[in-house]
């Protein structure tokens, strides 16, 4: 199985796309968790707004799924300004740059998505646009080119990333806000999984939500997505409504445990222990056993592992911590004991 396939992924999926636009928050009142970036973003606006000047750009990052481009379109909203939206990778050229920069509207926000992947060329136009609200075009080839200046309208500029490491630090530096998304709460996950289903009109009953949201990785998209699987099922086996023991009996067949792991995360821990003793093993290594990308690994595997405590970085390489030996019932030897918990960063 490809990761993007599975329940617990939370990469964008096709089928999920129609659906999270009806389930996307519009405004900050309506967008849960998240209180500290939501507090500050609200200063930000309300002063951004009282001077009549555009917000400063603003760089959100976190694990995918986390509402990082949902996030970006309230800010639009509660500015009251347009939202345009695009992603590094589909900027190809300069000049696809300079069309969406000269199609803006004062004070719009420009929302760039995956913003490490801009390529240097088209980094290079943006930093006057960021900078100075200004465009340098150049005319011509050779000899006879020539550079002119176009004034912009004064906008915002949100990027969103999962790696902000990969950010180069002139582009990073643009940003006058940066906010840092974070994994949420079981109680969290099952406010929006209440949220989602009375959107969608489906029966719940008072334990299911928070069954959903212990087992979706902190992850709103893994919550919703759980919740139309888990409606499948009891639509077909029971009689529509989600309970807590319906919700039990889908995820046990999804195979998803009461962790929100699934076969391929019990996999990866597997063959840290049984084939690497536990660790460290290297990024690349684990990436080649376990047969995905070490981006994958890193991005879409690692952060819920480390943060419910079952996987470690040290500067050796990642180490199965003694929880995951416990959660897949393998029992540890003493000397990994002693070296699994040097230098650990969980
Ligand atoms: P990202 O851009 O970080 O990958 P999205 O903004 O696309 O994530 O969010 C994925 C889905 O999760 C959205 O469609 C939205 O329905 C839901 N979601 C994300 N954050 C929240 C939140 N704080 N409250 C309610 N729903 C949320």
């Amino acid at each position: 199985m490809n990761h993007e396939e599975r329940p617990v992924s939370p990469e964008l999926t096709q089928p999920d796309q129609e659906i999270e636009l009806t389930l996307r928050p519009k405004t900050l009142k309506e967008y849960i968790g998240q209180e500290k970036v939501k507090e500050n973003l609200a200063v930000y606006i309300e002063a951004a707004r009282g001077r009549g000047e555009a917000l400063d750009h603003a760089l959100l990052y976190g694990p995918p799924g986390l509402g990082k481009t949902t996030l970006a379109g309230i800010i639009a909203n509660e500015l009251c300004v347009n939202f345009r939206v695009t992603s590094g990778p589909a900027i190809e050229k300069p000049g696809d740059l300079a069309a969406l920069l000269t199609n803006l509207n004062e004070g719009d926000v420009l929302f760039i998505d995956e913003i490490h992947r801009l390529s240097r060329a088209v980094e290079e136009v943006l930093y006057p646009a960021l900078e100075d609200n200004v465009l340098d075009i150049i005319i011509g080839k050779g000899p006879s080119a020539r550079s002119i200046r176009l004034d912009l309208p004064h906008f915002t500029l949100v990027g969103a990333t999962t790696r902000a490491g990969q950010l180069s630090a002139p582009l990073r530096d643009r940003f006058g806000i940066i906010l840092r998304l974070e994994l949420y709460k079981p109680e969290e996950l099952g406010q929006i999984v209440r949220r989602s289903a009375g959107i969608l009109g489906i029966a719940i009953d008072q334990d299911g939500p928070l069954e959903l949201a212990s087992r979706s990785r902190g992850t709103p998209r893994i919550a919703n997505r759980l919740l139309k699987r888990t409606r499948d099922f009891a639509q077909v086996t029971g009689d529509g409504a989600i309970t807590c023991q319906s919700a039990q009996t889908a995820l046990c067949s999804m195979e998803i445990d009461e962790l929100g792991l699934d076969l391929i995360d019990r996999r990866l821990l597997q063959i840290m222990i049984e084939q690497y003793g536990g660790g460290p093993v290297g990024l690349e290594t684990l990436a080649a056993a376990v047969g995905e990308e070490a981006v994958t690994i890193e991005d879409v595997y690692e952060p819920y592992l480390m943060q419910i405590g079952y996987l470690g970085r040290t500067p050796r390489g990642r180490v199965a911590t003694p929880a995951a030996y416990a959660h897949l019932g393998l029992t540890m030897r003493s000397e990994q004991l002693t070296m699994g918990n040097e230098q650990l960063t969980i």
